[in-house]
């Protein structure tokens, strides 16, 4: 039995050493000497060349090397009935939630402004307010943090999710309420899993349901930004601006146009990345529940691809 890491283009080294270090008794084969596939009853996969699992006749489970999991599922190859599970941790909460409070503080205070200032040398101490109501789309584990700690400091925030809840401490809207909610907000932060659902939802039909002006932070995926329609909406004043951290295809080329707009600020995917230490227990725990009657740490549901 033993447990196999398929991460492209990474070192997978570090991982190993982690996991070896909680258990060493554990077998480790690492792509793509993968010698044994007979052997493999676990996976931890980051962008895995899609099809490669079905080489594994013997899987029982599949760990996400990171939060989201729509690397694995757009694999149509992984038979139905095989565990997923993704990473929740706090040194992955407590990044994203400073990269997002950074992003807000930033428009909040007009940085970008301030930096020009200096470039051209001028003392300029008008302080306007900006209005800020956050919105967050999606307050799961990642997004809901990130709403406590901007309460913390006193900034307006409203969520929005899939699903009904009780017992929050900010205005939370869900389902068909999305008009209600993007009316009420300046900054529109996009925390949500990748999923049908999802895909391509921050489009020009969107950003026109926006307050004129909205500042958009997009650190979900990519994918959820159409983003042609995004320049539009900038061009035609719905979007003031935004902080991206994904896109929708990464390494951003060098020709694309974000590169050129002085009201987008790039990140290159590092709003938060999964840190091996913290993360290779949770993996390790779910390799010895296999074959256990005790249920997964962080499985996902399959059928809503989150
Ligand atoms: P969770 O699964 O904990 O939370 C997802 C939230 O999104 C839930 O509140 C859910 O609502 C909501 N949601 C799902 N589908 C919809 C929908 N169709 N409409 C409205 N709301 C929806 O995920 P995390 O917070 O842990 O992570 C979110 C994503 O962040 C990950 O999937 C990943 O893609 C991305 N990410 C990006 C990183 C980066 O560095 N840029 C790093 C880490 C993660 P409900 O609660 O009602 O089900």
């Amino acid at each position: 039995m033993s447990l196999a890491i398929i991460s492209p283009g990474r070192d997978a080294s570090v991982w190993v050493e982690n996991f070896k270090k909680l258990a060493p008794e554990v077998e480790i084969q690492v792509y793509p000497e993968i010698n044994e596939p007979e052997k493999v009853k676990a996976v931890a996969l980051w962008n895995h060349p899609k099809g490669i699992l079905s080489d594994f006749k013997n899987l029982k489970l599949i760990c996400s090397m990171g939060a989201g999991v729509d690397h694995i599922l757009s694999d149509t190859t992984i038979a139905e009935d095989i565990p997923i599970t993704r990473i929740v941790d706090d040194k992955l909460t407590i990044s994203m939630t400073n990269y997002v409070v950074m992003s807000v503080l930033n428009y909040h205070r007009q940085i970008q402004r301030y930096q020009e200032d200096q470039k051209n040398r001028i003392w300029d101490m008008s302080n306007p307010e900006v209005p800020v109501t956050v919105g967050i789309l999606g307050v799961g584990e990642l997004g809901g943090d990130i709403a406590d700690k901007l309460i913390n400091l006193r900034f307006n925030v409203i969520g929005f999710g899939n699903s009904a809840k009780e017992n929050l401490s900010y205005e939370y809207y869900f389902g068909d309420e999305i008009q209600k909610f993007l009316s009420k907000i300046n900054i529109l932060v996009c925390m949500l899993p990748l999923t049908p659902e999802t895909e391509g939802i921050l489009n020009l039909e969107f950003f026109k349901k926006c307050q004129k002006g909205t500042y958009l932070i997009n650190v979900a995926r990519g994918k959820h930004l159409i983003e042609e329609d995004l320049l539009k909406a900038l061009d035609e004043g719905y979007i003031s601006g935004a902080m991206l951290d994904v896109f929708q295809k990464e390494p951003l080329p060098v020709e694309h146009p974000f590169w050129e707009r002085n009201e987008i600020t790039i990140t290159p995917h590092i709003a938060s990345v999964t840190n091996p230490k913290a993360a290779a227990p949770q993996i390790i725990e779910n390799y010895h529940l296999i074959n256990k009657s005790q249920p997964f740490i962080n499985q996902i549901n399959r059928k809503r691809g989150y």
